[in-house]
């Protein structure tokens, strides 16, 4: 089966031990032992100020080839007091809760299974008044609209932000031609919407469900149960921000985008943050998260639909699927890391017991690297690139050291199901 990835750098061929490596990626694919998540996930990162230089930091595997968040599981099911924690949570929303009638937190989200369970069980059961922010997908899939309809009909009030659609597809270009990551002006404006409607309308409390942290960051951010301002302030200095890896002054001396125009995408300013006292909570530090169980509770409490066919790159039907462009997203992390949709829904659905590896590998082979094609034509629309361009792209991205050409193939030199049982 080719080249497998060892434990020591003596296994390599002399030829593989000097591939390029892009992205500064961990030169030696490793696979946990116990999920499928490979060593090349890198963690997240302040997205407004990311370059195609950037160093990755990227999952951490303990001497037993066990990832971060495959650890970070054990602990939340073996060490964690749970109990203790949810009391916490309750003197928590104590000290936050209105008696006027006033909105006393915020609940970013798109009306997904997470932003669904997240709003309706503040509200239902520990009483807070939330009021819930969205910032619109690229574009909206049918499902995800409904989806989102049906989660405001349940009980909430919603601000929904919808970027000027001339500028995010211009930033969503450069994202995509730049660093090969058409989701970062999602993900910018969604980190940023909440804080910014937290200052403006003086709600300092803002609860998001699990955090990234789970899913192998360093395991000592899942201790703490605020986000880092790092990843959500500023100064309001257009320069400071990168989007696609142009900054924000050369965007409007250059593409003739307007200063107004970038406000969307600038992080909350600092200044007006402090005296509002604004604070990001996780939800899933104070109680156990479980992507499945938020599903099973948003399809019971706000009558959230799965999807009717499975998402592809992937086996499963209910998570991310709001956005036309999430699939590509998840195709572009394929491409750049060696890990596609399927390896991140199989990695999540080990760690919460509700698959075997063996069965996660199985999953990881047969759909890890499909391609796409539903919504390609109207995302390369959407960019205003041609296919050609898409394609110059993407394999521009591959990194030697992960990617070989075979009988004119592009194959991928480490799998997962390619490691000895
Ligand atoms: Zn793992």
């Amino acid at each position: 089966m080719g080249v497998q990835s060892g434990t020591s750098l003596d296994k390599f061929s002399a030829p593989e031990a000097e591939l390029e490596v892009k992205y500064s990626l961990p030169r030696q694919v490793r696979f946990c032992a116990r999920c499928v998540i490979s060593n090349q996930r890198p963690s997240s990162t302040v997205e407004f100020k990311n370059t195609k230089e950037q160093k990755k930091e990227t999952i951490a595997f303990d001497a037993q080839n066990v990832c971060a968040a495959c650890q970070y599981a054990e602990m939340k099911d073996k060490q964690i007091d749970w109990a203790a924690r949810e009391r916490e949570l309750v003197a928590l929303c104590d000290r936050y809760r209105s008696k006027s009638g006033q909105y006393d937190c915020i609940v970013p989200g798109s009306g997904g299974k997470d932003s669904a369970f997240t709003s309706h069980i503040l509200k239902y059961k520990y009483g807070m008044h939330p009021l819930t922010v969205t910032w619109a997908p690229h574009i909206y899939t049918e499902m995800g609209f409904r989806n989102f309809q049906k989660w405001i009909h349940s009980g909430f009030d919603n601000i929904l932000f919808t970027p000027n659609g001339k500028v995010h597809r211009l930033v969503t270009r450069l994202a995509f031609e730049n660093l090969v990551h058409p989701f970062q002006p999602f993900i910018i404006g969604q980190r940023h919407i909440a804080p910014k409607v937290s200052s403006n309308y003086g709600i300092p409390l803002i609860f998001y469900g699990e955090n990234q942290a789970e899913y192998g960051n360093n395991i000592e951010d899942n201790f703490r149960p605020t986000m880092d301002p790092k990843f959500f302030e500023g100064d309001g200095d257009p320069a400071k921000v990168l989007l696609g890896g142009v900054s924000g002054d050369q965007l409007i001396r250059q593409y003739g985008v307007g200063a107004d125009e970038l406000q969307p995408y600038l992080p909350a300013d600092r200044d007006k943050l402090r005296a509002v006292g604004t604070a990001v909570h996780y939800l899933g530090y104070y109680l156990k998260w479980d992507p499945q169980e938020c599903y099973y509770y948003a399809v019971e409490h706000s009558g959230f639909e799965a999807n009717n066919e499975r998402t592809e790159g992937s086996y499963s039907k209910y998570s991310s699927i709001d956005d036309r462009v999430d699939m590509m997203h998840y195709y572009t992390t394929f491409i750049k890391y060696g890990i596609g949709r399927a390896s991140y829904d199989a990695a999540q659905e080990i760690r919460n017991h509700k698959i075997t590896r063996e069965e996660g590998v199985a999953l990881v082979k047969r759909y890890d690297e499909e391609f796409p094609k539903k919504y390609l034509q109207e995302i390369l629309e959407y960019m205003g690139i041609t296919e050609k361009r898409f394609w110059d792209c993407i394999d521009g991205a591959r990194s030697p050291h992960l990617w070989k050409r075979e009988g004119g193939e592009w194959k991928l030199r480490h799998a997962v199901w390619m490691e000895p049982a």
